[in-house]
This record gives C-alpha cells, sequence and structure tokens, in this order.
C-alpha cells in the first residue's frame, strides 16, 4: 500500500536516506528498527507529508505523495494517519476526551458521534474512568493510552508511532505493544523503535541502516501490492479557528491575565503620567484664576513715554496704562460711608490675599484692605460679594467686593477698566507708575528679565510664578520618567512572558499539523487568540482607569483624565498587546510542522 521508490534524504551535506525502496503492506505491525540518528524519524515525517524535500518517490494506493500540496498533506494525514508519539504530545490543561475529539473535529461526522465514538473506544482501552480527567494527571501508560486513542478515533489506515514505549517501563510498553498489536488486523501500523525486544509484536521488522531499508521477510514485498484502495480525501468539517483560539485562551488564560495586566498596568501609568500634564494645567490655571494680579505688572516713576512705548511694542504684553494719584474717593456700603481723601496706584501683583480674590479685569469688583474692610463690618470675611458703591467726582460705580488683602492702610484695587475710567477726571496729571498685564502669564518671569535687563525696576511676582513654574517642570519630568519605566517594564515582563508561552507550544502546533490542521487554519487560530488577548488587556486597561478615576474621586487626587485619554490608553492597550503578540508569535507560525514536532 505505501510504496517507497530510490528514496534519498539530505540534511545539507549528511546523507540520511540512500536510494532505498520498500513497500509497506496494508495491514500488519512493522517496525521499524535502527540506531538513534539512524534517519527513523526523518523517514516517518516523509511517510507522513510533513516533509516533502526529498528526491524519489512515496506513493499511497497509488498516488504520489510527493506531489502533494500542503493542504493536500494536510487532508491526507486527517483522513489516512494516526499519529503516535514517544512523548504523547497531549495538550495538558485538555481533558482526556477533549484530547481525543481534537483529532476528529476536523472530519464531518456530527460531535455527538464523534463523542459517542470517542468513550466506547476509551472504555475498549481502559480508560473509562478518565474521560474528564486533565491529562497531566495521568500515568505514562495511560498518557500513551489516550494517544492511541487518539489516533485511532478517525479510523485511519495507517498508523505512524514513533518510539511510542520510550519513556515507558517494560511492563506499559509491553502493553502498549499489545494493543499496537491488535489494532494491527485492520490497518498498517509502523512502530519505529530501538528496542530488539519490541520487535518481539512485530509482523516485519525494517532495518533502517546506513540510510537503507532492509527486512528479512522480503516475501512480504508484494504480498499486498494488489489492493485496490485508493487515496482519496473527505470534504473537511470547517473548524472555528476562533472557537479553537477560545478554548485555548481558557487554557492558558492565567498566564494570559498575567500578560494583560502587565502591559495595561504599564500602559496606564504611562497615560497618567501623561494626565498629569492636565493636573498641571489645572492647578495654573486655578492659581491664576486666585491671583489675577500674578499678570501684572507696576513700573513706579515718571515717564517720558520710553517706557510706555517699550511696554506697548512688546507682543507679550497688553493693557499698558499710565496711573495717577486720585484724590476724594467715597466708599459706601449701606448706611457706612469712607472717604479717602488722596489714594496713589500700588503694585498689585506683589500683595497677598487674606480671602478672595484681586479684581478681574472686565469685572465691576473692588478689593479692600482689612483696615479698610473692617470700617463696612466686623466680619470681614463676610464682605466677600456684597456690593459697594465708589463716587470719584461725577463718577460713580457699583463694585462687587471680591477679596480682602493684606495691606497695613486704608486702600484698595479696583477691576483695571474701572480704574483707567476713574484716571479720566484726575485733577494732576502728573504720571505716577505704569500698569501693564502679560497675555500669557507665565510670561511675566521673561517680561520681567528684559524689564530688569534694561534697569527698569518693576514689581511683579515673576519668582513666585518663576517657582512654580520649576517646579511643575521639575515635577512633570520625574513622572514622565518614572512612567516610561513602568511602562518599559511592563512591556518587557509581557514580551518575555509571550515569548516564553509561544515557545512552550511548538509541539503542540506540530501536534495539530500531524492532525490534519492546516497552516491557515492554525495561523487563524493563533492570531484568534491574540486577538482575544488584545481585547482582554483593553478590558483591563478600561476597568483599571475607571478604578483609578473613581479612587482619584473618593480620596480627593487631583488626577484629571480626559475621555480622549481614556480611549487613547484603551486603544493603545489593544494595538501594543496585538503588536507584541504577533512578534510573539511569529516564529511560531512561520515554522514548519516537522520542525515544530522536534522542538
Ligand atoms: P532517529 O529518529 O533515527 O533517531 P532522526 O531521523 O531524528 O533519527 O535524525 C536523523 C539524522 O538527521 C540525525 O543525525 C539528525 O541530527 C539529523 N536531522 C534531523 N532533522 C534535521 C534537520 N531538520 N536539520 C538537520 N539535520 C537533521
Ligand atoms: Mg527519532
Amino acid at each position: 500500500m505505501i510504496q517507497i521508490k530510490n528514496l534519498t534524504k539530505r540534511y545539507q551535506q549528511s546523507l540520511i536516506i540512500d536510494d532505498t525502496s520498500f513497500n509497506f503492506p496494508s495491514k500488519g505491525l512493522i517496525c521499524l528498527l535502527g540506531a538513534s540518528g539512524s534517519g527513523k524519524s526523518t523517514l516517518l515525517n516523509m511517510i507522513a507529508g510533513f516533509d516533502s524535500h526529498y528526491s524519489g518517490d512515496i506513493t499511497v494506493w497509488g498516488t504520489s505523495i510527493s506531489k502533494l500540496n500542503a493542504d493536500e498533506l494536510c487532508a491526507y494525514r486527517r483522513d489516512h494517519i494516526g499519529f503516535i508519539f514517544q512523548n504523547y504530545h497531549l495538550l495538558s490543561g485538555y481533558t482526556v476526551l477533549e484530547n481525543i475529539l481534537l483529532a476528529c473535529e476536523l472530519n464531518t461526522s456530527s460531535e455527538e458521534e464523534n463523542k459517542k465514538n470517542a468513550i466506547e473506544l476509551l472504555n475498549k482501552l481502559g480508560l473509562s474512568s478518565k474521560t474528564d480527567e486533565k491529562t497531566e494527571n495521568l500515568s505514562g501508560g495511560q498518557k500513551q493510552r489516550t494517544a492511541i486513542a487518539r489516533a485511532l478515533i478517525s479510523n485511519p489506515r495507517i498508523v505512524l508511532a514513533d518510539e511510542p514505549t520510550g519513556a515507558l517501563d517494560r511492563s506499559n510498553s509491553n502493553e502498549i505493544m499489545e494493543l499496537l498489536k491488535e489494532i494491527s488486523k485492520e490497518r498498517l501500523v509502523i512502530v519505529i523503535t530501538h528496542d530488539q525486544k519490541i520487535c518481539t509484536f512485530a509482523d516485519d521488522v525494517i532495518h533502517l541502516d546506513n540510510g537503507k531499508m532492509i527486512t528479512k521477510e522480503n516475501d512480504t514485498q508484494t504480498d499486498f501490492t494488489g489492493n485496490h484502495h485508493q487515496l482519496s480525501f473527505n470534504k473537511a468539517n470547517k473548524v472555528s479557528a476562533f472557537k479553537r483560539g477560545l478554548k485555548n485562551f481558557n487554557v492558558h488564560l492565567t498566564r494570559y491575565m498575567a500578560v494583560s495586566l502587565a502591559i495595561s498596568i504599564g500602559i496606564l501609568a504611562f497615560m497618567l503620567s501623561l494626565s498629569s500634564g492636565n493636573i498641571m494645567e489645572k492647578s495654573i490655571s486655578d492659581f491664576k484664576d486666585k491671583n489675577t494680579a500674578f499678570s501684572n505688572g507696576y513700573i513706579k516713576g515718571k515717564d517720558d513715554g520710553t517706557v510706555f512705548e517699550l511696554l506697548s511694542s512688546d507682543e507679550r504684553i497688553e493693557n499698558v496704562y499710565y496711573q495717577y494719584k486720585i484724590s476724594n474717593v467715597t466708599l459706601r456700603l449701606g448706611d457706612k460711608t469712607e472717604a479717602i481723601a488722596e489714594k496713589y496706584p500700588m503694585p498689585k501683583a506683589t500683595e497677598n490675599m487674606s480671602y478672595g480674590v484681586m479684581p478681574k479685569a472686565g469685572k465691576k469688583e473692588i478689593a479692600l484692605s482689612p483696615s479698610l474692610a473692617k470700617k463696612f463690618g466686623n466680619d470681614i470675611s463676610n464682605l466677600l460679594g456684597k456690593e459697594l458703591t465708589l463716587n470719584h467726582g461725577e463718577q460713580e460705580h457699583i463694585l462687587t467686593i471680591s477679596g480682602i488683602y493684606n495691606a497695613g492702610y486704608d486702600d484698595f484695587f479696583v477691576s483695571s477698566d474701572i480704574e483707567q475710567e476713574l484716571y479720566e477726571n484726575v485733577d494732576s496729571k502728573d504720571r505716577y507708575s505704569i500698569s501693564y498685564d502679560v497675555t500669557d502669564f507665565e510670561d511675566i518671569v521673561s517680561v520681567s528679565q528684559m524689564l530688569a535687563d534694561k534697569k527698569i525696576d518693576s514689581k511683579t511676582s515673576a519668582n513666585e510664578v518663576g517657582a512654580l513654574q520649576s517646579t511643575f517642570n521639575n515635577l512633570s519630568r520625574l513622572f514622565l520618567i518614572v512612567s516610561i519605566l513602568i511602562l518599559a517594564i511592563g512591556l518587557f515582563i509581557s514580551t518575555v512572558m509571550l515569548i516564553k508561552l509561544q515557545n512552550s507550544r511548538y509541539k503542540e502546533l506540530g501536534l495539530l499539523s500531524a492532525l490534519g490542521f492546516n497552516k491557515g487554519t492554525i495561523g487563524k487560530m493563533i492570531v484568534s487568540e491574540n486577538l482575544l488577548l488584545a481585547a482582554m488587556s483593553a478590558i483591563f486597561n478600561a476597568i483599571l482607569v475607571s478604578c483609578t478615576y473613581v479612587i482619584g474621586r473618593i480620596l480627593h487626587l487631583a488626577i484629571i483624565i480626559t475621555p480622549v485619554q481614556i480611549i487613547l490608553s484603551i486603544l493603545s492597550t489593544g494595538i501594543v498587546v496585538i503588536v507584541i503578540s504577533l512578534i510573539a508569535s511569529y516564529k511560531l507560525i512561520r515554522t514548519e510542522p516537522a520542525v515544530a514536532l522536534r522542538k
């Protein structure tokens, strides 16, 4: 039934099989005996269609398998070959029954029928009590019997066993060989061994020696060639690669979870560091809100127009105006009136606030010194928000008290536009000082520096703003470095874990290929697993982000995460996982099944 004609196989320079020919019968137990390294496994791989790189010909029922393409070879294994390995090649994490059913996933029979057959077979092999046991809990003999059940479930015409007793003790070996002998009554069983004692079970023994196949019983050579069976393939059942991937994912769940967690924590840390930028911005804007005066500058002294010109022509500066001494101002709140004979402009930026904030431009507001405030009420903090009427000459302004600041004498500040209105009817046209604002409050530092360079003495809070800036910059740099480290560690750990996981799976893929799963299906299965991993990581990341958000809220931490950042964090987790898992499984998917089996 299997005809080998002038078969020659080389690995690079070394000749493994040397122009040998042999006819296998269609039934019986054939032992292939040979020293270690003599090429037994190589020969078996060629018969199984794992390896097509040879010269000569292998025909099975008159069809040359040397000419079949990879998918046809898969179909050939699926429909006609049963495999048994020295190390069983059972999938751990799967039950005995699941391992067996794996081999009939590709056939067209119904699931119930396959299950019924599998249970029947397990009864026959004395494994009925182990049906739902995970295979890692079985003894060596039980494992090999499970593997035999898996090889037989599709009722193949050919069973190939590569040192099936190599890992077993003598009594278990004999038991397994008796089983193989039994099944060889209806099919061809080729058993590879280097153990002479095994050969007592054989109908025929082939010696593989110096690349040649030699047998003593030459009569078996022609006995079965008149068999009229033909090599044909059944229609394959469409297996869902996704379902397979899902099952695998489940089996390796703990490791996949660890990988997901490592990556999502890394990315979360990175996102939080980016969001620390938000915290800084929020703090700065809070700071600006409270200290409207911090964008203000004040230059005392008469000016011939040069300083005014300098300030006006600077792009960073706005609201430049001269300030004057005003006199005879009255303030009224309820039934209390307070007259101020003379009021000089003062630097706004260097005052500290006791309550509230300095008046904002565009708003009709006033801030009072404590001694002045006391004149309108004992509890000065209560004055905030109250309305006060200011009279200056013909002018009357209704102003809201925005804050109390720490001056030691009677004084007040009003919103800059109100202030400029007050200067419209001053008696003396003596310029007392200049007030200006910077558009972007952080520019106060560079503007002050520029003025200092020109020997112009400007009263600003550049020092405070500068200190704030450098604190923020240092903090955010530190945050970024720590987060990049966490991200790198997370990525490193998860990549190593993934690569280790994928490396442990070569045999699994070799096995699937031996069972007739083609490369396309195996590839899709791995990709499905990777997608599931990416989805899980993204979900973990989403959960972590939400927890961080909630905890931040509860503990009143200044964590600010924008919706865009949340979406970016989740998306980038998914993408990063897909990329590293594809890198980790790239080699796995591309490895030839025969090579995978050897790993
Ligand atoms: P056996 O199964 O009889 O112990 P093998 O068929 O596994 O021997 O190997 C036969 C020889 O071919 C060995 O020397 C082995 O090192 C070599 N060999 C097997 N596979 C490869 C390969 N993929 N590349 C190069 N040499 C190989
Ligand atoms: Mg071998």
